[in-house]
């Protein structure tokens, strides 16, 4: 897609672990504004920390982008490949007195830091290496920005109005650590400069760094982009939404069974809304998202919306879609034998929908119509299967056996015509049907169970069941 303005967003994950939900909620965010703009979506991964990144992550998030749509126009950049970038900026603000090489070294500092703290004053570092004139031998240094002491900085937020900082309160922050490698608030820095982002959308856990990244931004004199801080997600107890409130990751969505669109369009609504619109299409979406319309207040993550919208959306879906995905699933727990026919799978697809809020139900649901032998649910068969319904599934077996077409409504018109000869209520020929069928008591329509899963297998099993009940 080529970009129509100059609107460039980024988003911007560290590959130390699982691809989460609040990351997810930050990327859709840049990628709608971008859309909406006609702008660019940047991928940057955030990799400077070599201890805690892997390519394994790096892998997870570019595969968790793909699957929920998130198609980016630049990068993925990595940020240990641009370590000459970040090299030469340092060098620039080295030259213009704007940063100073300190030798302290990590106990020095810590020691320091305790003493102040024992004197009342803030744990701050001291600016001792301010005053070198000559660097210290036998030590390599590290390089510190130098920070103004007074005034203020203040953040405009578009998302938060203006959120002012004390300069006093932030530190001569380390810009190139001793190994060379720069830190987060400058490589940041140095990429959204360099990739000319022209707003900055990120969670408000990075709101307290701000302030620094703009005294950076002043030091090289350039403009800040502008920012806006997402408010934070929370779990049900309110405070940050973790494991212990579920599943976080995307891949643990993609494994429960949701669909990249039901995720979107839920993640879509946590901080920002159109009204009371609860439904959008990505297309709508990208056409109503701005800035403007994300609130202040945390959102609650509420998995049970999610799951409603994962339901509204597999009755929405494409059958043969729907019907690839689940024969996936299938497959990668080794129960597919012989591969069905097409046809024959989208209907079945089609009529497990209703019921289904996640691709594994559906999945589940499957299971009788292509295994051999049935798995029987033992409270089920007692409950259904009992000797006084053997000769009414024996009449009824019979009565299928010369239903011709094998059709949902010449099997409606055997069912009807039998109970109402014996006078009794259909549930009390359907369940034990359902339960010879399919092993439970929950499935879809019990005539389109029968005639998908056609005659032959519908006999055999009702006539198993039959053995069982008596
Ligand atoms: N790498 C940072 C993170 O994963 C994001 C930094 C940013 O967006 O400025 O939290």
């Amino acid at each position: 897609m080529s970009a129509t303005s100059n609107v460039r967003v980024r988003f911007a994950p560290s590959p130390t672990g699982a691809l989460h939900i609040g990351g997810v909620r930050t990327a859709l965010f840049n990628w709608l504004f971008a859309r909406h703009h006609g702008g660019t979506f940047i991928l940057r991964i955030e990799d400077t920390d070599q201890t805690r990144s892997t390519d394994e992550s790096i892998r997870i998030i570019l595969d968790g982008m793909k699957w929920i749509g998130l198609d980016w126009d630049e990068g993925p950049f990595r940020q240990t490949e641009r370590m000459q970038i970040y090299r030469e900026h340092v060098d620039q603000l080295l030259k213009a007195g704007k940063a100073y090489r300190c030798y302290c070294t990590p106990e020095e500092l810590d020691a320091r830091r305790k003493e102040a703290m024992a004197a009342g004053k803030p744990p701050k570092y001291d600016r001792k290496c301010r005053s070198l004139t000559a660097p210290v031998p036998g030590r390599t240094a590290a390089v510190r920005f130098l920070s103004s002491d007074e005034g203020q900085t203040i953040v405009r937020d578009i998302i938060r109005g203006a959120v002012t900082f004390e300069n006093q309160q932030l530190d001569d922050l380390i810009i190139q650590r001793s190994d060379g490698l720069p830190t987060y608030n400058f490589a940041v820095v140095v990429d959204d400069v360099t990739m000319k982002i022209s707003h900055v959308i990120r969670g408000d856990d990075h709101l307290n760094n701000t302030p620094r990244q703009i005294q950076l931004y002043q030091a090289f004199g350039y403009e800040p982009p502008q920012f806006a801080h997402l408010p934070m997600i929370l779990g049900s107890d309110k405070t940050k939404l973790s494991k212990r409130h579920g599943a976080t990751a995307v891949t643990e969505y993609i494994d429960l069974g949701y669909l990249p669109e039901a995720l979107v369009n839920y993640l879509s609504r946590l901080g920002w809304s159109s009204g009371d619109q609860e439904i959008f299409s990505p297309q709508e979406l990208i056409e109503k998202f701005s800035l403007e319309n994300v609130g202040k207040a945390p959102s609650v993550f509420n998995p049970e919306k999610l799951i409603w919208l994962n339901h509204h959306y597999i009755q929405q879906a494409d059958p043969a879609r729907l019907a690839t995905l689940v024969l996936d699933l299938l497959r990668k727990d080794g129960l597919v034998k012989s591969e069905p026919d097409t046809e024959w799978f989208k209907k079945l697809v089609t009529i497990l929908t209703e019921r289904s809020h996640t691709l594994v139900e559906m999945k589940t649901g499957a299971i009788p119509f292509l295994a051999d032998d049935i798995a029987m649910d033992e409270k089920a068969r007692t409950k259904h299967l009992t000797p006084d319904v053997a000769p009414l599934l024996s009449e009824l077996a019979d009565r299928l056996k010369a239903a011709d077409p094998f059709t949902h409504d010449e099997i409606e018109k055997v069912f009807t015509a039998l109970v109402t000869e014996k006078a009794i209520k259909l549930g009390k020929l359907a369940q034990p049907v359902r339960v010879a069928l399919t092993g439970g008591t929950v499935s879809p329509g019990i005539y389109d169970v029968i005639e998908v899963m056609g005659k032959d297998k519908t006999i055999k099993r009702i006539e198993a069941a039959i053995g069982m009940a008596k």
